[in-house]
């Protein structure tokens, strides 16, 4: 599937939030934003500019966006999946999002960045409930396991994660078990287990205009 390619601190600069996107460089004093605070480009140091909703709304659905690594037409689908579910379509779209087999294996520790839980799913170091899946889109539900294929076991990026992954910690929604390689959904998470400063109230409204 076609991904945006360009340099990823440039999004975290533009969207004022560090998006985790680079793996450990993120949580080191290399990161972009923790030096240059303030958008990409000539005018990026203008910051008191007034902003009209719509670019509110804008600008809070491309950081959603780039933060789950999608491109505009799969987010969308995602949204209107979430409107035809019950409940609130904000929450549902968030918890489609955190649902994504690439974002479990990046909330568990497996890999460092959902770019590299992305790579991991397509090179097949994962299964889930025993079988081999690949597709990092896939969408996982309360009581499925994931587990690290036992040949992929001593492969040292994995291992090296899942020892920064103690930083990070893993959220509620899902249990990791380091000594098994595995991690189980416990139940689909609650908007109060998704930290991330997001207002997807502003991304319904945007799609409803
Ligand atoms: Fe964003 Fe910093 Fe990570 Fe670059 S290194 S992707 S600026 S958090």
């Amino acid at each position: 599937m076609a991904r945006y390619t360009g340099a990823s601190c440039r999004m975290c600069r533009r969207e004022n939030l560090k998006l985790y996107l680079k793996g450990e460089r993120c949580h080191s004093d290399k990161c972009s934003f923790e030096r240059r605070a303030y958008a990409p480009g000539q005018h990026g140091q203008n910051q008191f500019k007034k902003s009209s909703d719509y670019a509110i709304q804008l600008r809070e659905k491309q950081k959603v966006k780039h933060m789950y690594g999608m491109l505009e037409g799969q987010f969308r689908r995602y949204f209107h999946e979430a409107d035809r579910k019950k409940g609130v379509t904000g929450h549902n779209l968030l918890a489609i999002l955190e649902c994504r087999l690439d974002n479990a294996i990046y909330r568990l520790g497996f890999a460092s960045s959902r770019d590299q839980a992305r790579q991991l799913i397509r090179h097949n170091h994962f299964q889930v409930n025993g079988k081999k899946v690949d597709i990092p889109s896939f969408q996982l539900k309360a009581g499925d396991v994931i587990m690290l294929k036992e040949k992929s076991r001593k492969n040292p990026l994995v291992l090296e994660n899942l020892e920064g992954a103690v930083r990070r910690g893993v959220p509620s929604w899902l249990e990791l078990n380091k000594a098994n390689f595995q991690g189980t959904v416990r139940t689909a998470p609650v908007r109060d287990e998704i930290t991330m400063p997001i207002n997807e109230h502003l991304i319904v409204e945007l799609y409803s205009k």
